[in-house]
């Protein structure tokens, strides 16, 4: 049996965490795959380690002195090897890096060296291996992650190690470039690491206790969420709901491995399942969690008879592929057309309206600006008759005007499009509609 366990930033921002850290994983011993963060902020106005050394690279970039710029990183590092009472010293490091600096070894190269000396240091304190990722993760010449490679170099790098640490965020193309994920993609290595080895549990230990069923800036206290499936969990994080990396259900979807968000700080906390499919007793809540966006756009288009136009769609889809375009949604009337599409992709497309207007012809077209898109999202409306219903009544009993509704076939989630004014005051109306009355 084996778990890969994730810790964020916030979980290793300083010696005190580690030991927490250390204690977690000791309390279970088959938690033996750890992939870590850089060290994150220890207080709200502190700095991430990956946005120093983004900015020392910048700086080393303008003429700055390597070894000078790197001392306060390389001094957090040793404050957390000091108070841990560790005898590593980790100056030759420091003197490559610096030296990497200078030779302009790359942006991601920069910034994978948070987690790459952090990694060290929690392997040492562990008393596990450390694995450096460019050794086992792969990206393709031209950037993209190589699963393949990936999966079979880390499967047989792994099985000569009982215990291991795994540093997050990067790897390496073939000619040993390194190459990072996009921000927060340590957990994204994690699942990959979880799916390499067959792992149980993929455990994603972060500084809160789970998903949260709405936005905690808009409803006070919302409720954790005990189970969400993968398909749920990409509903809500696709439209804003954070905690995770968007990408990271990925890897261990197609092996089924569950995913658990725990927080370092509240261990015994149970936190939330991610999981193929809920079990049959999870809970019988209709909605599992809400989340949304501001600034949508709709392009509204109107043809008498657009209806029986053979090819119609397809000529509006051309403009937005001749573009390179991506849209959101098209709901569609008998005659009309609306076309929801983030607002800056629309600003970085300004042609794209008289585009489609020159190949529609419509009798009418017009951008509606300042929209925003509430998701409600849950496994549990499936075949559930009146979750529309309450959700119109309670936009309606806020006075809020829905200007579009979305449902996907799947049944998994209704999306409202409202102005952008009554964002907060949409989630929550409907938060209060569901959770508070089940
Ligand atoms: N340290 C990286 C970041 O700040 C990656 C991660 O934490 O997952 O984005």
């Amino acid at each position: 049996m084996a778990k890969v366990v994730k810790f964020g930033g916030s979980s290793l921002a300083d010696a005190n965490q580690f030991r927490k850290v250390a204690e977690i994983i000791r309390s279970d011993r088959e938690r033996r795959y750890v992939v870590p963060s850089a060290p994150g902020k220890r207080f709200s106005e502190d700095t991430k380690v990956t946005d120093m050394l983004y900015r020392c690279y910048e700086a080393v970039g303008k003429g700055k002195n390597a070894t000078a710029e790197f001392l306060p990183i390389a001094e957090r590092f040793n404050g957390i090897i000091g108070d841990l009472g560790l005898t590593i010293n980790l100056d030759h490091e420091y003197d490559i890096i610096a030296e990497n600096f200078r030779k302009r070894a790359g942006k991601d190269y920069a910034a994978s060296r948070g987690e790459y000396l952090n990694g060290i240091i929690l392997a040492n304190y562990l008393g596990f291996q450390f694995v450096d990722a460019a050794k086992c993760i792969y990206f393709t010449a031209s950037g993209e992650f190589d699963a393949d490679l990936t999966d079979a170099c880390l499967a047989s790098v792994l099985e000569g190690y009982a215990e291991a640490v795994i540093p997050g965020f990067y790897g390496a193309k073939p000619d040993g470039t390194i190459q990072t994920f996009s921000r927060g993609g340590s957990d994204f290595t994690g699942s990959v690491v979880a799916k390499a080895i067959n792992a149980d549990l993929y455990e994603n230990w972060t500084d809160v206790s789970g998903f949260l069923a709405a936005d905690p800036h808009i409803v006070d206290n919302p409720e954790i969420i005990e189970y969400i499936t993968y398909k749920e969990l990409r509903e809500l994080s696709y439209m804003g709901a954070g905690v995770l990396h968007q990408d990271a259900i990925f890897p261990v979807r197609t092996a089924k491995i569950p995913i658990n968000i725990r927080n370092t700080n509240v261990p015994d906390a149970k936190g939330t399942m991610i999981v193929p499919e809920a079990p049959e007793n999870a809970d019988n809540k209709i909605i599992t969690g809400i989340a949304g966006k501001k600034h949508f756009s709709v392009i509204s288009i109107e043809k008498d008879e657009m209806n029986s136009e053979v090819g119609f769609l397809r000529r509006i889809l051309t403009v937005l592929d001749n573009e390179g375009m991506g849209f959101e949604h098209i709901p569609t009337g008998i005659d009309t057309m609306s076309l929801v599409v983030s607002t800056e992709e629309l600003e970085a497309h300004p042609d794209a309206v008289k585009y489609i207007n020159q190949v529609c012809r419509p009798n009418h077209i017009e951008v509606i600006n300042d929209l925003a898109l509430v998701a409600i999202v849950g496994r549990g409306m499936k075949e559930k008759k009146g979750t529309a219903t309450r959700i119109f009544a309670a936009l309606s009993h806020a006075n809020i005007n829905i200007k579009m509704i979305d449902q996907g076939s799947s049944e998994l989630n209704i999306i409202v499009g409202i102005h952008e004014k009554d964002f907060e005051k949409a989630v929550q109306v409907i938060y209060d509609m569901f959770m508070l009355s089940e």
